[in-house]
């Protein structure tokens, strides 16, 4: 095995936490931490990893609302898109802000932040060993609201369209929620069905974003 991954689906809003990491060092990073720090710990501590980064896709509280509990039990570093700081609304510990083609090393893996603006100004995927994690940038069927605060549709579709079209079409899908029939996909799936992906022109998404 190269590559450490658990998907754990935990609190209210059926947010998706990773623990991503490197096996032969042990060494783990916590993907978006809201809900349930104990879960994660205990998970990282059966499998015999130390959990050494903490990445944040976006600061809405659902995604980092347990943020302080990790860094109570663990001196990981902290990665989140420059342009997203302002909005963390939990203590600023360990920061380490990123910018878009960032490699954050964990253990024998290097993992990319990839900025996809659009849910909010500062959301990041996280591209890993043939795998995105996408935070609420791109859901199995649907992409992540734009009209939330900081939230731009246009920005979305360049996201969609042009940030993330270099990745092969084997990439496999990781989101932020689990609000589809499945948990995971592909990109070349979503390429092929995902309603958000499928438009020709900005002009057209936003007619679909906004209904009409
Ligand atoms: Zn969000």
């Amino acid at each position: 095995m190269t590559f450490y991954l658990k998907q754990m689906e935990l609190g209210p809003m059926q947010n998706f936490v990773y623990l991503i990491g490197c096996p032969t060092k042990k060494e783990a990073a916590v993907v978006d931490p809201g809900w349930d720090a104990g879960k994660m710990l205990a998970e990282a501590e059966r499998d015999g990893m130390k959990i050494t980064s903490i990445l944040i896709s976006h600061a809405h509280f659902d995604h980092v609302n347990v943020l302080h509990e990790l860094l109570a039990e663990t001196d990981a570093k902290v990665y989140l898109q420059k342009e997203e700081v302002p909005f963390l609304k939990v203590p600023k510990m360990n920061l380490q802000p990123t910018l878009s083609g960032d490699k954050v090393r964990v253990g024998d893996i290097e993992i990319e932040c990839i900025h996809t603006p659009g849910h909010t100004p500062g959301s990041q995927c996280f591209h890993v060993d043939g795998r995105l994690i996408s935070g609420d940038t791109l859901f199995i069927n649907a992409c992540g609201r734009t009209d939330l605060p900081g939230g731009d549709s246009e920005q979305m579709y360049y996201s969609l369209t042009q940030r993330l079209a270099r990745l092969p079409d084997e990439t496999l899908l990781y989101p932020g929620h689990n609000y589809a029939d499945r948990p995971t996909s592909t990109l070349k799936e979503e390429r092929q069905s995902n309603p958000f992906l499928l438009h020709p022109s900005l002009e057209s998404f936003l007619m679909m974003i906004r209904g009409f």
